[in-house]
């Protein structure tokens, strides 16, 4: 499967600029100077490695996401072991670095470990939540102040119960209720669950708008491809189930964006996903 599936978008680089046609009679020297005061570092906090690929390979491949991009694999500390490969838990943990590295090479991140223990309660466990949000906005708010960070994206669990998904969540928002400055942007949490696009969303008594990022056959390529730098990790349940149809040989992901900034983010993804070979390192 990997050697049918090759990234079909060039590594360029490219600039971003606006021509507001449609919007306010602004020069395009102001709109850029707008535009370079909304924008501003993005952190994608990824429970577990591989949730980026699946949320949002293709939306990171166009570069809709403002850029500098880091990824933050929240819980990368390992406590499994893989029987069919023989890997200890240490060697699962080393395998999984080392894909989370090529998936941020992919899509142009600088890669970061939150070294959390990867283990799943069986129920909901109020304590642990507590202490995981905790954790996990300590280490959200020093990464934040160390990089500059204005966007945190976290995937919006809707109908599903993963708990690490909640508590990723829970803490981005809880960061951002105390920051001035920091926005917090959804995603759906794919495999799992998949919110109605047409549907606003609120977070944290915030409204949000869905900006939905379209593409076709070469674009899902393109994705699947980011998915298989997870090659250990890989289900054939998540390469069916990791862009939602939108019509005859479309697909899409979507962000939830904070509606006063949504406009913004339409106009970005226009520029870039409709031709998305525009960007990509
Ligand atoms: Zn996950």
């Amino acid at each position: 499967m990997a050697s049918n599936i090759a990234p079909t978008i060039p590594r360029e680089q490219s600039q971003i600029s606006c021509s507001p046609s449609n919007g306010p009679r602004l020069r395009r020297a102001d709109w850029n100077i707008i535009l370079a005061a909304l924008w501003g570092p993005t952190l994608y906090v990824s429970a577990h490695s591989d949730d980026a690929a699946i949320e949002m390979g293709f939306s990171l491949l166009a570069g809709i996401l403002p850029e500098p991009l880091f990824l933050v694999t929240v819980f990368s500390r390992s406590t499994h072991t893989v029987i069919q490969h023989s890997l200890a838990a240490r060697q699962v943990e080393a395998v999984r670095l080392r894909e989370d590295r090529r998936f941020c090479r992919q899509v142009g991140a600088r890669f970061i470990a939150m070294r959390l223990r990867d283990w799943l309660p069986r129920h909901r466990i109020d304590a642990w939540r507590r202490l995981a949000v905790g954790q996990i906005v300590r280490r959200l708010d020093a990464l934040v102040n160390r990089h500059g960070i204005r966007f945190l994206v976290v995937p919006f669990p809707s109908g599903s119960a993963h708990h690490h998904h909640e508590v990723v969540r829970d803490a981005a928002l809880e960061l951002a209720a105390r920051r001035t400055g920091l926005s917090v942007l959804l995603t759906n949490d794919l495999p799992y669950s998949v919110n109605d696009p047409t549907r606003p969303l609120f977070a944290a008594g915030q409204r949000y708008e869905p900006v939905v990022v379209e593409f076709g056959p070469d674009g899902l390529s393109a994705k699947l491809a980011t998915i298989l730098a997870y090659e250990s990790q890989c289900r054939p349940h998540y390469l069916t189930s990791v862009a939602i149809p939108c019509g005859p040989c479309r697909y899409s992901e979507t962000l939830w964006v904070p509606q006063n900034i949504g406009r913004a983010f339409r106009k970005r993804v226009k520029q870039l996903a409709c031709c998305p070979g525009s960007h990509v390192p």
